[in-house]
Order: structure tokens, then sequence, then C-alpha cells
């Protein structure tokens, strides 16, 4: 198996031989077809299975298929439950897609949001963490309209961390016709519910 395979734009092949991959993994191979074909997905996984390229290269993909504008408004939206982790995913919307030009905002507490809301209105791909993004939705500052992709990172942590009901506001005010994607390494009764709601005929990966 080879990132070939999967006929992906050029631009994207570049990011994927400048971040050094050559094959992809076991949840790659099974989620980037998935993604590609449009289709909901539930990936049961750890970190460090390469989950992260396995939602951020299809969906690059996506977003050239559209012709979508590569400065806003946000189509892909990724909910992650830390700092650390939102910032991480947003560096892989980067460095993979660095010549799409599809721009990525990071979304998260404790810094200024003035900054965050500038680069908001930037970008196609936004990354963050719920409570800072219901801050911002409360205050108007974030037009969620057009995301027609929905990245819920790490659920079972979002859920430990107390998290789910910003979740689930935020899942309330996005366009109902959008492709989800759920990430999680465990799978408790709330997400399982959680998945059950928001997912359509997903297809389940589990590594
Ligand atoms: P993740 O599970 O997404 O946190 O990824 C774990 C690590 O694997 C990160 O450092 C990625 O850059 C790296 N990685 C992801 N996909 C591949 C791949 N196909 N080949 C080599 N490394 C990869």
């Amino acid at each position: 198996m080879s990132f070939d395979s999967f006929s992906l734009d050029q631009r994207i092949m570049a990011g994927i031989l400048a971040a050094g991959y050559t094959t992809p993994t076991p949840i790659q191979t099974r989620a980037i077809p998935a993604v590609l074909a449009g289709k909901d997905v539930m990936g049961l996984a750890q970190t460090g299975t390469g989950k992260t390229a396995a939602f951020v290269l299809p969906l690059l993909q996506r977003l050239l298929n559209d012709n979508a504008p590569t400065r806003g408004p946000i189509r892909v939206l990724v909910l992650a439950p830390t700092r650390e982790l939102a910032v991480q995913i947003h560096q892989s919307f980067f460095g993979l897609g660095k010549q799409t030009g599809i721009r990525s905002a990071v979304v998260i507490g404790g810094v200024g949001a003035m900054p965050q809301i500038k680069a908001l209105r930037q970008a196609t791909v936004a990354v963050a963490c719920p409570g800072r993004l219901v801050d911002l939705m409360n205050q108007g500052a974030v037009d969620l309209s057009k995301v027609s992709a929905l990245v819920l990172d790490e659920a079972d942590r979002m859920l430990d961390m107390g998290f789910l009901p910003d979740v689930r506001k935020v899942m309330a005010k996005l366009p109902r016709q959008r492709q989800n994607m759920l990430f999680s390494a465990t799978m408790p009764a709330e997400i399982r519910s959680l998945a059950e709601s928001g997912l359509r005929d997903p297809v389940t990966v589990q590594v």
C-alpha cells in the first residue's frame, strides 16, 4: 500500500513527502478512502496511530475537490480536548496542506481571543477546543454556517473533561448536511450515544 493509491492532489502529495511519510498507517489505509467517498467515519484509535493525517489528508482533498476558497469561511471544523492537541492538529493541516494554500486557524483558551477571531476570518479550517469556540459563538465572532465537515477528535477525553455539553451546543449550530468523523480510544456509553445521534451510517475503523 502506498499513498499513490488514494489519487490525492499533487499539492497534498508534496506535503506527505515533506512530512517524510512513505507508507500509510493502518488507520490511514482504511479511513482515507471512506472520507474521500464522503462517508461518516467512526475511528477507534489511540494517539500514535497516525489518526490525525487519516482525517487531515482526505479533508484537504475534499476542500480542493470543492474548489473551496482557501481563505474563509470555515468549511472544516475539528474539535479537540486540549490546547496541545488542537495546536498539533492545526500544525498538521499547515504542514500537509502547505502547497494547497488552505488556511487553518486554531481556537484555544488561555490566550487572547482577538488574534483568533481575525485568523478565523481568513481560514477554511478551524481547530478548536469546545469551551473557547462556544465563547466566540456567543459573541457572534465566528461564522459556522458553511461547515461541511466536522471532526470530533479524542471524543472520550472531551467527555472526561466535561466538554460534551459544549460539543453538543456547537453541533446544534452547524448545518445539518455535513460529513462527520469521530475518533476515540474507548467507547463509553456517552460516546456511543453521541456517535448514534451525530453520525450517519458510519464506516467503523478500529486499529
Ligand atoms: P497521530 O496518531 O496522528 O498523533 O500521529 C503520530 C505520529 O505519526 C505523528 O508524529 C505523525 O507525524 C506520524 N505519522 C502519521 N502518519 C504517518 C505515516 N504514514 N508514516 C510515518 N509517520 C506518520
